[in-house]
């Protein structure tokens, strides 16, 4: 068996207004807590660079939005911010950094429903270090698989009891998802409706990129980059990196597009990426066994994509 990652617990408690940590080698759970019985409650996942959480802001608005959808009560974001910063210094502390392009730490906020008959939710942050499988991916791209996830594009706004927009702890069809893809030799899954729309990534948002060049009409040519993203409104979790980098790339003369986006789209991009907080811009190769874009077309745009990205806080 392998070591586990070092991993850093705080609890938020009105009692410790920067946190109460706690032990990660101890059970610190009521085995009755309805987010271990039932995976009732939300969650966020996101990157620390140097000791500063990227994108801060967007993660806890949506950690609220996720909270309000399940109707948890949770504490406010100064409480969270922290509890944050507690965790990660405690973290950097106990286990520097071996050279600063390692210095990078997941940290999860965790809510659950608590115990049965509980008046408040249990609050946590985990802070632990990013695994190498995903820093490896963002250089070196992925193959996936198209999976049927089941529902039809428009379920969310019929059915909002599903929590499509809100990123619960329930995530076993998720991961299942990803075991399926392991099985077939693939590294990852995107996820299409039964209406055949293109939807997310279990853990992750689709992007593509087409590259177009026209003549302008006194003889030089202009090339157009277009971003675009399955629509929001699909039933998929709207990815705070998506954001970011939309609204990067829009300062930086990139045209943006909303989905709806069918498998053929893909397959018809000059470069496709998964992109997530932790692993960020993962470039995915082949789709179903087929190549997708080329690769020096796919390297150039994910350099510059990385570029825009890395300058976002
Ligand atoms: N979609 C799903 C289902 C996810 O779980 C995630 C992140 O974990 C994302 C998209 C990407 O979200 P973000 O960019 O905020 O990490």
């Amino acid at each position: 068996m392998t070591s586990p990652a070092p991993v850093v617990l705080v609890f938020l408690d009105p009692a410790f207004p920067d946190g109460r940590l706690a032990d990660a080698s101890r059970p610190q759970l009521m085995a009755t807590d309805q987010g271990a019985t039932r995976g009732d409650g939300v969650f966020e996942s996101m990157l620390a660079v140097g000791g500063a959480v990227r994108k801060l802001q967007a993660h806890l608005d949506r950690l609220v939005g996720s909270a309000q959808a399940l109707d948890l009560v949770i504490p406010a974001q100064d409480a969270w911010r922290a509890a944050i910063a507690t965790g990660v210094a405690e973290h950097r502390s106990q286990h520097p950094a071996t050279s600063p392009a390692e210095d990078e730490l997941v940290v999860k906020l965790v809510v659950t429903r608590g115990p049965e008959g509980a008046e408040s939710p249990t609050c946590w942050v985990q802070v632990s270090p990013v695994g190498a499988l995903g820093r490896r991916q963002r250089e070196t791209g992925i193959d996936v698989i198209l999976l049927d996830r089941g529902y039809d594009s428009d379920v969310a706004e019929r059915a909002p009891w599903l929590l499509l927009g809100a990123k619960t702890l329930s995530y076993a069809t998720n991961m299942a998802a990803l075991r399926y893809a392991h099985k077939q030799g693939a590294d990852d899954v995107i996820f299409t409706s039964s209406d055949g729309r293109v939807l997310e990534g279990p853990t992750s948002t689709v992007l593509l990129a087409h590259l177009e060049t026209s003549d302008d009409g006194a003889g030089a040519t202009r090339t157009v980059r277009r971003l675009i993203t399955p629509q929001l409104d699909s039933g998929i979790l709207p990815g705070t990196s998506q954001g970011a980098l939309f609204a990067a790339a829009k300062a930086a003369g990139w045209e943006l597009g909303y989905g709806p986006l069918e498998p053929q789209d893909l397959l018809d991009a000059d470069a496709v990426w998964l992109i997530s907080s932790i692993r960020l811009l993962a470039p995915v190769n082949h789709i179903d066994g087929r190549e997708v874009g080329t690769p020096a077309v796919q390297k150039q745009l994910t350099a510059e994509l990385n570029a825009l990205f890395a300058g976002i806080q």
